[in-house]
């Protein structure tokens, strides 16, 4: 139990809150450094630019992620409404959403094909694993209003250039 030693784990971003129901450093070092892990053997396999990733700012809640245009990566650990640290699979698929913006600062069909292929890729090597669903219904509705939760990550993920949007 190598306690208090924690190397280079900044967390810059995850700084604890006064008031109860803030993050706790401690409770979260090992799901990031889990997310780092698997981030950078996504990055190696795909042969990605270099990145840094942290933990989002405890307040950043209108949004999953963030990347910044030299490599900064931010994911927001937790439920909004709950507190409670979100499911690895959403992390993980926030994760993969964030690094392929390193390619792709936008969410053109380009970044969207190198998404998915990350994703794939994740999923064979277990380390996306999405639980599967209770029951696949045989017709699946695709109604604009009755989209699935994961289309909020397109809306809600905020690419962000390094000079204000100079790129092209
Ligand atoms: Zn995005």
């Amino acid at each position: 139990m190598a306690r208090g030693s924690a190397p280079q784990l900044p967390m810059s971003f995850a700084r604890p809150r006064k008031k109860k129901g803030g993050l706790v450093i401690d409770d979260y070092r090992e799901l990031v450094e889990r997310l780092r892990a698997d981030a950078a053997r996504v990055a190696e396999h795909f042969e990605l630019p270099r990145f840094e990733l942290d933990a989002d700012r405890p307040d950043a809640r209108d949004r999953y992620g963030v990347c910044f245009e030299d490599g900064r990566i931010r994911v927001r650990l937790i439920h909004v409404r709950t507190g409670r640290a979100l499911r690895y699979s959403a992390l993980i698929d926030t994760v993969v959403h964030e690094l392929a913006h390193l390619r792709h600062m936008n969410h053109g069909p380009r970044w969207e094909a190198l998404y998915e292929q990350m994703l794939a890729w994740c999923r064979k090597e277990e380390i996306y694993a999405p639980q599967p669903r209770r029951s696949t219904p045989a017709v699946v509705s695709v109604t604009p209003t009755a989209q699935p939760t994961q289309l909020g990550l397109f809306e809600t993920c905020n690419v962000v250039p390094k000079d204000g949007g100079k790129t092209q």
